[in-house]
């Protein structure tokens, strides 16, 4: 495929062993005359992805192998709001430090983190998270004891961005044409947000703010929204207007308990999760109209609620989008599941090495 001599292939295959980046195993069949044909498989003790998740009601922080394989998990789940940023932080980079000890007691070595945050992000510099109240919060100090030994660095950006990207990812390795893979990626959190993924591409806008899809106004006369303005999306379909409408209370898996009573039939759970995903059709399908999607994926609490929520976004856009008659939107849980931000994160790092090998090798003999 690639034209490649088999002298040049053997090469490089070897520098990828020797580098600790691709690992042998038996071979399956003999390959004729010669030399026996070896088997190769990305290595699972080579490096590894960090992914940080900073949410309004939980931190975590997970290790992926080369194949981007979640190999640890370290969560904490506590309400974040009104406490100190820096506290956040020190505590997820105590999470981080018990994620990157697992991962080398494997063999794994993290080769870059990345750190995920409910709102707007600018040059590592998290400017605004309604929902937490931080404004102008720098993340990197705080995380600066992770290590200088991370090499490629530690990136921080919109938590719907990194699942955006690493739904892209699990499509493309799933077969899906880079130059047709498009969608909008919603994540439901306590905040809400979205990736906008078009012909293969993350979009972020001109100043990388872009996929606010939680403030899109659902109606202007609503109730008041975190960010200050009136009846947003995330009013009526964030985490809490879920559980609030269903009669549950928040706290530990209340998402479990959530997806129980609907899936027991409870008729205030059943109404909860049509209105917040009506709401949530209004809001998608003005996103169809202008952008063309064809393809609105729910990921974060949404994943696990896409059974019931999918009919009533169906509907609104059904209703909503001009094209809808013949250009029909599907709607789809993220392949990734409830965790496709911090396991998105993580994979951004372990796709960096994958996509530049000889980047990673230069770094790892200096
Ligand atoms: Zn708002």
């Amino acid at each position: 495929v690639t034209g490649l001599t088999r002298a040049t292939v053997s090469t490089l295959v070897d520098e990828l062993l020797a580098g600790g980046l691709l690992a042998e195993v038996e071979p399956a069949r003999r390959a004729g005359a010669g030399r026996p044909a070896v088997g190769l498989r990305l290595a699972d003790d080579g490096p590894a992805g960090l992914g940080l998740e900073v949410n309004v009601d939980y931190l975590a922080a997970v290790v992926v192998d080369l194949a981007g394989r979640e190999r640890h998990r370290f969560d904490r789940h506590a309400d974040q709001r009104g406490r100190r940023p820096g506290a956040v932080l020190d505590e997820l980079a105590e999470l981080a430090g018990l994620a990157r000890a697992a991962g080398a007691a494997d063999g794994l070595r993290v080769a870059g983190a990345a750190v995920a945050v409910p709102g707007l992000v600018a040059d590592g510099v998290v400017r605004l998270a309604p929902q937490l109240g931080w404004r102008d919060v720098d993340v990197r100090p705080h995380l600066a004891a992770l290590g200088p030994d991370l090499g490629g660095g530690l990136r921080v950006d919109n938590e719907a961005n990194l699942a955006a990207l690493g739904e892209l990812h699990a499509r493309l390795d799933a077969g899906a044409e880079p130059a047709r893979c498009g969608f909008l990626y919603v994540s439901g959190e306590i905040g809400v947000g979205a990736g906008i993924v078009l012909s293969g591409q993350l979009h972020r806008g001109a100043r990388g703010f872009g996929g606010e899809l939680g403030h899109v106004t659902v109606r202007p006369d609503g109730p008041r929204c975190s960010c200050g303005a009136r009846g947003c999306l995330e009013v009526y379909a964030n985490q809490e207007a879920l559980l609030r409408g269903a009669g549950l209370p928040a706290g530990d898996d209340a998402v479990g308990r959530l997806v129980a009573a609907a899936r027991a039939g409870r008729r205030s759970a059943r109404t909860a999760l049509a209105e917040g995903g009506a709401a949530l059709g209004v809001a998608a399908a003005d996103v169809v109209n202008l952008l063309d999607v064809d393809t609105v994926v729910l990921g974060g609490v949404y994943a696990p609620l896409a059974r019931w929520l999918a009919g009533p976004i169906e509907r609104e856009l059904a209703e909503h989008v001009l094209t809808a008659a013949w250009a029909p939107v599907s709607v789809e849980a993220s392949l990734l599941g409830a965790s496709a931000t911090v396991l998105g994160a993580a994979g951004s790092v372990v796709r960096a090495v994958r996509d530049a090998p000889a980047v990673w090798l230069a770094r790892s003999a200096a």
